[in-house]
């Protein structure tokens, strides 16, 4: 029989466990090697005093390696990169747009040193930030003037407080969305400091209803593109066309929340049809906010675009500031808007583009050179086939629409729901974690974005332990 420790004081003192643990106190400091010899103390201390019994022997070995592991896990960055395979291109959990490399180098290249954020080199003097992307963003969209903040519910808040704060903004019923949960259109119109005036009906509302909304209190007209779901049947929705001659005979201005803004045809790409922010601004929008992470394939940011005068007041804005861009996503947007300037390379040049329309044979024929790989490694309790798919765009953009894609489709052989469940956590504890889902009883990977092959293809070998 073991040895049994039941007594507190026959554990082993703080200072003789470090002692055995030097390497790591000189890597990773004195103090913090310490807690974690108290916290492993702590919990055996505990599981005496709860009357349970602790084996003598090895019990330094036991303690010592508890601490490496506790560092270990301590000190690992939880933020890593995964492998999409969800199907849904922008995902908004999995961090949206993937940027160019263009973008990256960008980034490395003004946070490396210092840069002339906002210092004009020819006059030698202060500038101002925006001057790097709004030549950029009026060259691709036509608009007289633009600036950028944090993201598009920034854009919405700082355009609303700035033109709108204490008055009236009237808004379809209809357009009352909700996207991902935490923006919600009234509830950023209440902390913009604007009164809410609803108006018309979930389906329908009509000219009339903006009409006789409007009185000496309105401060702006409002459409907000319900850009994730979709009503159908007895619909109407007033056009921005008309709402832009409402709001001019009114002198207000009218402003337009496009969520996702897409800065090309889409058609042309084969993808569903949407306005671009060109076309929104030519039907008479004064103002247009939209994201700089969804279908324009950048780095989370929103952007404000319109009229000159309405674009200054908000740069004058104290909130601006506090909105306001970073370098880094500045430099990415900067290089992201670049390669726009030359849009017959755009679908090679800009991730999200080359996955939305990536043919699906070409996706079928790495379906196939996976499947081959994976079947064998996993056929003890697991089958993997190929199968058709759909991806979706995701970000709430085009939520109606999808793309036929192509993927694996896994099931385990005693068909549980345990075992998708299992396979499922054991792709996502992989050095670069894989994200599936779960889709009408089988594991599914769509492969639509699975850009590094050779990658992805190297981890699965530690599928067979992981598993069994
Ligand atoms: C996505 C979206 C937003 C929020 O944009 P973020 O960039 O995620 O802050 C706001 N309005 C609409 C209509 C959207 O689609």
């Amino acid at each position: 029989m073991n040895k049994q420790i039941s007594r507190l004081r026959d554990l082993p003192a703080v200072d003789l466990v470090l002692r055995e643990l030097e390497q790591l106190v000189e890597a990773c400091g004195h103090e913090r090697v310490t807690d974690a010899v108290r916290a492993e103390l702590k919990i055996l201390r505990d599981s005496i005093s709860a009357g349970s019994n602790v084996e003598e022997e090895s019990l330094l070995d036991h303690i010592v390696n508890a601490v490496k592991v506790r560092i270990d896990m301590s000190m690992k960055n939880s933020f890593m990169p995964v492998f999409n395979l969800t199907g849904t291109v922008l995902h908004t959990n999995l961090g949206r747009a993937v940027l160019p490399k263009s973008a990256l180098d960008a980034v490395v290249r003004v946070s490396q040193s210092a840069s002339n954020l906002e210092y004009d080199l020819e006059q030698g003097k202060r500038s101002d930030r925006d001057s790097h992307i709004e030549k950029l963003i009026c060259e691709l969209s036509g608009a007289e003037a633009a600036t950028v903040v944090n993201n598009n519910a920034a854009a919405v808040l700082l355009t609303l407080n700035t033109l709108a704060n204490q008055k009236e903004v009237p808004v379809s019923r209809g357009e009352l969305v909700e996207i991902g949960g935490s923006f919600r259109m009234p509830e950023i119109i209440t902390s913009a400091g604007c009164v809410l005036k609803e108006i018309g009906t979930t389906n329908r509302t009509h000219l009339k209803d903006y009409a006789s909304a409007i009185n000496e209190n309105t401060a702006i007209l409002l459409k907000v593109h319900t850009s994730n779901y979709r009503i159908e049947g007895f619909v109407s929705e007033v056009q921005e066309s008309e709402l832009a001659q409402l709001a001019e005979d009114n002198n207000l201005p009218f402003v337009i929340d496009l969520g996702s803004g897409n800065l090309v045809d889409l058609k042309s790409y084969g993808l569903p049809d949407e306005p671009t922010v060109g076309q929104v601004l030519e039907m008479g929008a004064d103002l247009i906010t939209f994201s700089g992470d969804k279908l324009l394939g950048g780095p989370q940011c929103g952007i404000i675009a319109g009229r000159k005068e309405l674009i200054e007041k908000i740069k004058q804005n104290p909130l601006k500031r506090a909105l306001r861009l970073d370098k880094m996503t500045l430099a990415a947007l900067v290089e992201v808007l670049r390669l726009y300037q030359n849009p017959g390379q755009l679908q090679e040049s800009l991730p999200t583009l080359a996955h939305l329309t990536r043919p699906v044979e070409q996706i079928q024929t790495q379906a196939e050179r996976i499947a081959a790989k994976l079947a064998p490694l996993v056929s003890q309790d697991y089958q993997v086939t190929t199968t058709e798919c759909t991806s979706q765009v995701g970000s709430g953009t085009l939520p109606t629409e999808t793309i036929p894609s192509y993927g694996l489709s896994i099931n385990g052989k005693d068909n549980s729901d345990q075992s998708l469940r299992k396979f499922s956590a054991v792709m996502r504890s992989l050095p670069t974690p894989v994200i599936g889902r779960i889709h009408s009883g089988s594991y599914l990977l769509d492969l639509r974005c699975l850009d590094k092959e050779s990658e992805f293809i190297a981890q699965l070998d530690l599928l067979v332990e992981a598993l069994s």
